[in-house]
């Protein structure tokens, strides 16, 4: 059995372009006991993934040069060692940008179709929608009538934390950029405001969408939004710090004046609490309520969720970049193959 990967070329300065991938054919080994082999139906798209470009000091190993570039993926059993997993099962792995894998079968998760789709345990059944669960909950903890402000708010985490903060009885104003993502974020999702980041008049858009200030500001982007938002928050806002997206592609620092010593003193003087997290420190304390939360929220239609489903492997590095542009509109995915 043969596999089309999509290797990490060489390390990109800014956006990753043209010479940053290259594609190669392996041929995968016969199955050992225990294992199964996959057909890869889907791979996920994540902005982590530029992270994982760079040699720069993080909380995960940098990809290698030559080696397949990660990923979450869906794929279907096509051959079996591995009692449990049967020929036309669909498996969550972490299989990378690859047409096909030879896996562990302890380290996959068997998926139920008739559950939901498959699909979903890439967005909102899956790391993105448990992102925003977790740091919501944990860390924003929304409360009854307060303001909760997203951005990225189409996105797989932005538009899980909009909804989830309305089920917990808070207001929800979400970020987007362009008139599309803006128009559903109120009539597909249901968000009580939505601005346009881009719009010359954000800033006075987003005072008015806030009257009552922002008790919890979710930030998926920093940059010019974090900016513009910090100057609405009431005393005591939480601020769970998730992604920093608009800084991804940077290579050097923004221009401007040094800003830290004013938010520092807003820290000070609004009794801010901003803390950093990375999903997976949640995954004992919240995986089990999100399990449950989640999958009754989305069976119910109480949260709503979109899919951007580009066509074919070799797409996957202009629509990655495409992604850091804010060109996908709902949660990234690869359909990868027959
Ligand atoms: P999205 O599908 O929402 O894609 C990223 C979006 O970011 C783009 O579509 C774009 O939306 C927006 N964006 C890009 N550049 C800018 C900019 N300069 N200013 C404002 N918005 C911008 O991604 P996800 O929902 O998967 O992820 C959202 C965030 O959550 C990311 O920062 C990601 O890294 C983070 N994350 C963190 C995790 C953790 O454990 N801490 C786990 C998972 C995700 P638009 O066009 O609307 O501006």
């Amino acid at each position: 059995m043969e596999t089309t990967q999509i290797r990490l070329a060489r390390r990109p300065e800014g956006e990753p372009d043209d010479t940053t991938f290259a594609t190669a054919t392996e041929t995968l080994p016969d199955l050992e006991d225990g294992q199964v082999a996959l057909a890869i139906r889907y791979l996920s798209l994540d902005p982590y993934m530029r992270g994982r470009l760079s040699t720069a000091k993080s909380y995960a190993d940098p990809v290698e040069i030559g080696q397949v570039m990660v990923g979450a993926t869906v794929g279907e059993v096509v051959e079996s060692r591995h009692d449990g997993l049967e020929v036309g099962d669909h498996v969550l792995s972490y299989s990378g940008w690859q047409s096909a894998a030879v896996v562990d079968g302890r380290h996959v998760r068997k998926l139920d179709p008739s559950v939901a789709p498959v699909t979903t345990a890439l967005g909102v059944l899956g790391m993105p929608g448990f992102t925003a669960y977790a740091g919501l909950l944990e860390i924003g903890r929304p409360q009854e009538g307060e303001t909760v402000v997203v951005a990225a708010a189409t996105g797989p985490v932005g538009s899980a934390v909009g909804q989830v903060a309305q089920i917990k009885g808070a207001r929800a104003v979400g970020i987007a950029g362009g008139p599309a993502k803006v128009r559903a974020l109120t009539e597909e999702f249901g968000f009580d405001a939505a601005l346009d980041h881009r719009d010359p008049d954000f800033a006075a858009q987003l005072a008015a969408a806030t009257p009552d200030g922002v008790d919890v500001y979710f930030e998926n982007v920093g940059g010019a939004v974090f900016d513009v938002v910090r100057r609405r928050l009431n005393t005591y806002a939480r601020i769970p710090v998730c992604g920093l997206v608009a800084n991804y592609n940077a290579t050097g620092q923004p221009e401007g004046p040094d800003r830290m010593p004013g938010l520092m003193g807003q820290v000070l003087t609004q009794s801010l609490t901003v803390r950093g997290f990375i999903q997976s420190e949640f995954t004992a304390s919240h995986g089990r309520d999100f399990a449950r939360d989640m999958g009754e929220w989305v069976a119910s239609g109480r949260v709503r969720y979109r899919e951007d489903v580009v066509d074919g492997l070799e797409n996957a590095p202009a629509a990655f970049a495409g992604m850091l542009r804010g060109e996908n509109f709902g949660k990234l995915v690869v359909r990868v193959g027959g």
